[in-house]
């Protein structure tokens, strides 16, 4: 095993999920982060505007997300999360005013889609069998060619829950990016797709605790320091440049580039990533949940989608939500508080709020920008690996993704199994 320092570039959950990896293994890290903060598309900031610490994002986790508890357990996270005790899932149709709970069964034996006060209202027990076609699915397909995506059960349960985990309109995104997700959660039983929430801050679960462990561990953490060229000679990266001036790397030295697609296509022109972006809008509003009032709550026939109850604020997420970024804030407020309230059974005015509009949260979904995401050892540098939710993961963009990257990219350093195929630099 080599003994030289790793530079890894980028504190979101990918690059601190590789620097646990390497510090855990006994590598010297050093962490570099452009922004202020650690924790990228994936952290708690104090939002003066509510006066409150919130989340950048509602982020919904399930059980099955073995590497993100495991990571959060390990760096002393865990304590954040909070792990429901059933799989259930609420719904509202605001459209119909009906009320369900989805009541899939612990077991991996779905009984459960056989009694019909554990299913969709309005469903039948064959109709959830289409899922066998997308757990089948060919290479490439997209969901649409897959499956059937219209009906009650499709409206009611499926597009929900699959626009929420690929961030993409579920008919256009790639069935195999589902399938994975499907296949580890729903499909491995109840107890694989209990909901898992921060509830007490992304930050806290995911990223504080981390920064903690890492420094104690002798890593170096240079936030605000954004690395602007990885200069190459000899088939390795030989000079880190940043805002902060130059560091020389020594022959066992390494990189891991933990930084969003973009910027790595930047960075690295030669490598190919993914270049299309699905956004996500988020509603806050500040007030005590009223009793009753479910820990997450999925709406259809409304422009929100999945209400999350938090004890200082109720918060609503609106996948793909690219149409509404024109709209004027003060307006999606008012909509989407329309909508809660009428869920939540409150009245009076418009609390406190705030909107937050992330453009780029992930990646688009699609079969054609799945196909554009490289393996962590593709980069033709034999000390470099990539690192990312947009990596070749095999699942879309989830911290879950995120931290196997960074679990892969350690993996792939230690057993110094980098390749020399390429050589792809700026330099
Ligand atoms: C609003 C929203 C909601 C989401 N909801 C969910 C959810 O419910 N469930 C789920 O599992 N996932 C969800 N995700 C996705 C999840 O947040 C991401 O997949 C994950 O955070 C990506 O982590 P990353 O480390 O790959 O990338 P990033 O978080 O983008 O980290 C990259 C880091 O690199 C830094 N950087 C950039 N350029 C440089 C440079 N030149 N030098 C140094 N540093 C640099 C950035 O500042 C950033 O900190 C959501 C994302 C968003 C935005």
């Amino acid at each position: 095993m080599s003994a030289g320092t790793v530079h890894v570039v980028g504190a979101g959950i990918a690059g601190l999920s590789a620097a646990v990896r390497l510090a855990e293994s006994g590598r010297k890290v050093v962490l570099h982060e452009a922004a202020k903060a650690a924790g990228g598309r994936c952290r708690s900031y104090r939002d003066s505007t509510l006066d409150l610490d919130i989340d950048n994002g509602n982020h919904l986790l399930l059980s099955a997300n073995s590497s993100a508890l495991g990571y959060a357990k390990l760096t002393g996270g865990a304590g954040a999360l909070t792990e429901l005790p059933s799989p259930d899932f609420d719904f509202a149709d605001l459209g119909t005013g009906e009320r369900w709970r989805v009541r899939p069964n612990r077991g991996r034996l779905p009984w459960w889609i056989l009694v019909p006060g554990r299913r969709v209202p309005g469903t039948r027990a064959s109709e959830y069998l289409a899922l066998g076609k997308l757990l089948a699915a060919r290479p490439g397909a997209t969901i649409g060619e897959t499956m059937r995506c219209a009906g009650p059960l499709w409206d009611r349960l499926w597009r929900p829950v699959l626009l929420a985990v690929m961030n993409t309109e579920p008919a256009e995104s790639d069935a195999g990016l589902a399938a994975a997700v499907i296949r580890e959660t729903l499909a491995a039983g109840g107890d694989a797709s209990r909901p898992v929430i921060a509830t007490g801050g992304l930050s806290a679960a995911f990223v504080d605790p981390a920064l903690a462990w890492l420094v104690a561990r002798g890593a170096e953490i240079r936030l605000g320091t954004r690395v602007r060229e990885l200069a190459a000679e000899g088939g390795a990266v030989r000079t880190l440049r940043t805002t902060d001036g130059a560091t020389e790397l020594g022959s066992e030295d390494a990189v891991v580039l933990a930084v969003p697609a973009w910027v790595a296509g930047d960075l690295l022109p030669g490598i190919g990533t993914p270049d299309e972006f699905r956004g996500i809008v988020n509603g806050h509003f500040r007030l005590t949940p009223p009793p009753g009032l479910p820990p997450l709550l999925g709406m259809v026939g409304s422009l929100s989608e999945w209400l999350f109850a938090y004890p200082d604020r109720l918060s609503v997420t609106i996948s793909a939500g690219d149409r509404l970024f024109d709209t004027p804030r003060e307006e999606l407020a008012s909509a989407i508080w329309r909508e809660v309230s009428a869920v939540a059974g409150l009245f009076g005015p418009l609390p406190r709020w705030q909107v937050v509009k992330e453009r780029r949260a992930t990646f688009a979904a699609t079969p054609a920008q799945n196909r554009k995401r490289p393996e962590a050892a593709g980069t033709g540098l034999r000390n470099l690996v990539l690192a990312g939710d947009w990596t070749a993961t095999g699942l879309p963009a989830t911290i879950e993704g995120a931290i196997r990257s960074g679990e892969k990219a350690a993996e792939v350093l230690q057993r110094g199994d980098t390749g020399l195929s390429r050589f792809v630099s700026k330099a």
